[in-house]
């Protein structure tokens, strides 16, 4: 075949420092040779969408290649997990195919999922976790193939609240979701693990049993979410963390920390896929009800043991 062609590995590298003022990226840099042809149409297509030439090329490879890319999957509601829910629909196999990083809970709020490296750890209530089989079920979770678009540090983090407040100037969009990994050596790290509780029992109620861990001077890992208030009726609207130590031992549902300095790396997420239970509660429940105060109990409410 007869054309010059063009590298657009220079392209990459400069969109992504002119689109996203970051100190560096983590996403691996490739390096390829297009014709001209496909050249002008990826001009063509950016001027038109609005995309980046390396968001669209990103996107191409990913449905060729049959990758999930910047998208949430999720099982269940916001909404139907407060309402007590808690019957387990999906496995952890299926999980771990539609993502590497995510949290959740599993059957009978029996504890706190955190899915981390394609690996999925249980925290139960009595301190211990586990990593979960691929049989286990979960009644609702959040999972996404992370990759980072852009990474920052942050020092001198006093709090749960400090940290968030940090990430917002961080997150490009108020209406676009993320997922968040956040590295570090925590010098406090206060979270929660729920109960195995019955079926019926309201997320609140339930959230009242739940078993509060202090961890201190603790390495670790946060992975999370951060989704804009309009997702309430179906996801955790801001802020929702779980934590795990590095080796595996202390983890849980993040209510509080603080940290010298922590390693921050944000993945925009474009796209959500929702799972929805086909349980027989679950489609007899009235969802339609405003969960959002409940909800925000449950997340932040630190009665407990
Ligand atoms: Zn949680």
């Amino acid at each position: 075949m007869n054309f010059d062609p063009v590298s657009i590995c220079g392209i990459l590298n400069e969109e992504r420092v002119e689109r996203r003022s970051v100190r560096a990226v983590t996403s691996v840099p490739i390096q390829t040779l297009v014709s001209p042809s496909i050249w002008h149409a990826l001009q063509e297509r950016s001027r038109t969408s609005g995309q980046s030439i390396s968001q669209i090329v990103q996107m191409a490879l990913a449905d060729s290649l049959d990758v999930e890319h910047d998208a949430i999957f999720q099982v269940s509601t916001s909404g139907a997990i407060v309402q007590g829910l808690y019957q387990g629909c999906v496995s952890v196999a299926e999980l771990r195919r539609h993502g590497d990083l995510g949290i959740g809970t599993f059957e009978d709020l029996d504890g706190e999922m955190i899915l981390i490296d394609g690996r999925c750890y249980q925290a139960r209530s009595d301190g211990v976790v586990v990593e979960a089989p691929d049989e286990a079920l979960t009644p609702f979770a959040c999972v996404v193939h992370f990759a980072p678009d852009s990474i920052a540090d942050v020092t001198g983090v006093t709090s749960f609240a400090d940290l968030t407040a940090r990430i917002d100037r961080l997150r490009t969009s108020r209406n676009g979701m993320v997922s968040l990994r956040i590295t570090g050596r925590f010098s406090r790290m206060l979270v929660r693990a729920a109960c195995r509780t019955q079926p019926g029992m309201d997320l609140v109620e339930a959230t009242a049993r739940q078993s509060l861990f202090e961890f201190v001077d603790v390495p670790g890992t946060i992975v999370g979410f951060w989704s804009p208030e309009y997702t309430q009726a179906i996801s955790i609207a801001g802020y929702h963390f779980h934590f795990i130590s590095d080796d595996r031992a202390m983890g849980g549902h993040v209510l509080d920390l603080a940290a010298s300095s922590l390693h921050v790396e944000v993945n925009d997420v474009n796209d959500v896929r929702l799972a929805i239970p086909e349980t027989d509660a679950f489609l007899e429940a009235d969802l339609n009800r405003d969960h959002s105060e409940a909800l925000d109990i449950a997340q932040r409410q630190v009665r407990g043991q």
